[in-house]
């Protein structure tokens, strides 16, 4: 299965060989028992010139493809989609400004997250808005001295980091209707009065989720990306590109979990044999893989469509689903496989396995990617 191009290839090539000598299993594992941001890969990957490769050329990157980003994002996940989260929550977020942002926004905030001196996270949940994401009630008010933001948001990844731009969707006109009325903030999490608290989250530990409060913080009028009241249009172009970056992250995941499981296999003697010998076990690593690889092909399906201009938002809720209950299904086949060894932080395993629990969650629920699948299917798409 590769019809990939030779550049592409070469490139997935690349990622892979980067995580396998620049980062390794036990950095990433190391960095999720100890709850720490990556900083030192950060740096290295901004250094490789990595994070510029989404941004177009007239705005200082390289242009690259959604395409060849979902094989970054496939294989930089490959030791787990929590490490991977730390780089993709910055580079899909940093799209919202190409984007939207003015030419002195760009300007502002482009050229040092291309150098990985800022890094960027999103905030679209809150304690009462979640799959029904458009009910957000942080407020936001203009004032002489800028946005004064009230409320509480809710899960946002990666703000606890040094240096993050928060981009926020908040309340800024409460008498239009629900999906009117929104805006998208840039919010520095050094901004007082904004109080950003990491959860003890059982997956995500690394790159961290958040509890945000804030108390009357204020932001320069100049913060406002894209233009006030109409903040939902970001949202929905931002889940697009989100979604086909974490999906491609399952199926790296998810690919490392069967190869987990394949070697353990063949190495663990039972019965005067390799487990692998009964057919059980070999016939669930057949099903694991052939998973795997109908995921991927539904995730490069609409990674193409997307870098092509092709309307897909019925294949990349597909590809979501997909890839996030293939990473579920494969990481507990896996933990089985494993047997008690599986349990310990040492074998992987479990890791893979949190992540996969968490994978059906976040970035929009397999619920909500089927009823958008089922609603284009109505719509004749
Ligand atoms: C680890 C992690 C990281 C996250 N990172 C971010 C982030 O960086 N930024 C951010 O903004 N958010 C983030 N989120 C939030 C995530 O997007 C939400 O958790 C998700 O959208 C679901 O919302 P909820 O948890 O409030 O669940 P709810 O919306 O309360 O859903 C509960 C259950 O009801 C089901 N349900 C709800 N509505 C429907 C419906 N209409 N039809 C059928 N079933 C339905 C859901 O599928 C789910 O099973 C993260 C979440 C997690 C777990």
């Amino acid at each position: 299965m590769n019809f990939l191009t030779p550049e592409q290839d070469m490139w997935r090539d690349t990622v892979l060989r980067f995580m396998e000598k620049e980062v390794g299993c036990e950095y990433v594992q190391r960095c999720d028992s100890a709850r720490e941001y990556p900083y030192e890969i950060y740096r290295k990957v901004a250094e490789a010139g990595w994070l510029r490769m989404l941004i177009p050329e007239d705005q200082g990157g390289d242009g690259g493809s959604i395409f060849e980003y979902a094989l970054m994002c496939e294989g930089m996940s490959r030791y787990g989609f929590d490490f991977a989260t730390a780089f993709m929550v910055s580079t899909f977020t940093a799209m919202n400004i190409v984007k939207y942002g003015t030419p002195e926004q760009r300007q502002k905030y482009l050229e040092p997250y291309m150098r990985g001196e800022i890094r960027f996270s999103i905030s679209i949940s809150e304690p009462s808005s979640g799959s029904d994401a458009a009910s957000t009630r942080t407020r936001a008010t203009q004032t002489p001295e800028g946005w004064k933001i009230q409320g509480q948001k809710l899960w946002c990844s990666g703000a606890a980091a040094e240096n993050v731009v928060i981009a926020m969707l908040v309340r800024t006109d409460p008498e239009a209707k629900k999906h009117s009325g929104l805006s998208v903030l840039l919010v520095p999490n050094s901004t007082s009065n904004v109080d950003i608290r990491k959860l003890p989250t059982m997956a995500r530990r690394a790159t961290g989720t958040t509890e945000i409060f804030l108390d009357d913080a204020v932001v320069p009028t100049e913060n406002l990306l894209g233009t006030a009241n109409k903040g939902w249009d970001i949202i929905i172009g931002h889940l697009e590109l989100e979604r086909i970056a974490v999906s491609a992250a399952y199926v790296g995941n998810a690919q490392q979990a069967v190869s987990d499981a394949l070697k353990y296999a063949h190495e663990r003697i039972q019965f005067e044999r390799p487990i692998f010998e009964f057919q059980v076990i070999k016939h669930m690593l057949a099903d694991m893989q052939t998973t795997v690889d109908a995921a991927r092909l539904m995730v490069y399906r609409a990674a193409d469509m997307a870098s092509n201009s092709i309307p897909c938002s019925r294949e990349v809720s597909m590809a979501k689903l997909f890839a996030s209950e293939t990473l579920q299904t494969v990481t507990r086949q896996g933990m089985q496989i494993l047997g008690g060894h599986s349990m310990l932080p040492e074998s992987n395993m479990e890791r893979y396995f949190r992540e996969g629990m968490q994978a059906t969650i976040g970035g929009g629920t397999s619920q909500i990617q089927r009823n958008i699948i089922s609603r284009a299917m109505s719509a004749g798409q």
